[in-house]
């Protein structure tokens, strides 16, 4: 498998490339729209075909390039089925995404968003086994979690979601998180369950009262990305009169 993490500067976001080097087959996890050259020219140098897109949730703080991306690569695009009701193919829990021989599967972890997703590589030829990554947009991120205050978070349903989606995988897994403004790249498993400041070692109780009272600032791109993503990232028609 070819893999590769970029990164947006202006929202520290993470972006996910990974391709079947057999079929030359990739998907983009999360692409950023500023980004679709930057995307485009690393797929196309590494003689890929882009045929998959996936966002893991609709995110405030950035605009998804995921349309963008389908218009100039006829790429389907992949969300949550409580996400983008845009996308080509809406996803349930348990679903496979895939792509050449790599396979990912949708796990639920809502809380961060109610469409919130993670995507988890798995083995297809050794029924579905779990690889040796996933990928959990805002949910799990490092030693920290995704906010809980708008888009219909739960604090509580994140909690859940960590401690029975995310944690129950094996210790090793590589985390690889949507955003990190410290310029961390991956954790494990093992690691956050360890050494999460936020819910290691936490009740959901503890964990709800952390969450809300994290007074963070609106993301300030939240009015305009937010419309935007719900429509796979194409702004929305302007408001006549
Ligand atoms: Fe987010």
């Amino acid at each position: 498998m070819l893999f590769r993490q970029l990164f947006d500067h202006e929202s520290s976001t993470y972006t996910y490339l990974l391709a079947d080097e057999d079929t030359h087959e990739a998907l983009l996890i999360d692409p950023v729209l500023e980004q679709v050259d930057r995307d485009l020219g690393i797929v196309s140098q590494l003689g890929l075909t882009l045929v998959t897109v996936l966002d893991t949730h609709v995110h405030a703080d950035h605009i998804t390039a995921a349309s963008a991306l389908r218009d100039r690569t006829g790429a389907r695009t992949v969300a949550g089925r409580a996400g983008a009701p845009c996308a080509d193919r809406l996803v349930d829990p348990g679903d496979l995404v895939t792509v050449g021989t790599l396979a990912l599967r949708v796990l639920p972890t809502p809380g961060h968003t109610d469409d919130s997703v993670s995507y988890l590589l798995v083995d297809p030829r050794d029924h579905g086994r779990p690889g040796d990554r996933v990928f959990t947009g805002d949910a799990l991120l490092i030693r920290a979690a995704g906010r809980t205050d708008f888009q219909n978070g739960d604090a509580g349903t994140l909690y859940d979601s960590i401690t029975q989606q995310l944690f129950t995988l094996p210790d090793g897994t590589l985390v690889y998180p949507a955003h990190d403004y410290l310029g961390r790249t991956v954790t494990t498993v093992a690691e956050e369950r360890r050494w999460n400041v936020r819910i290691a070692g936490k009740s959901r109780d503890e964990f709800v009262r952390v969450m809300n009272a994290l007074n963070l600032p609106v993301p300030a791109r939240i009015d305009e990305a937010v419309p935007a993503n719900r429509s796979c990232g194409r702004a929305p028609a302007p408001v006549q009169g």
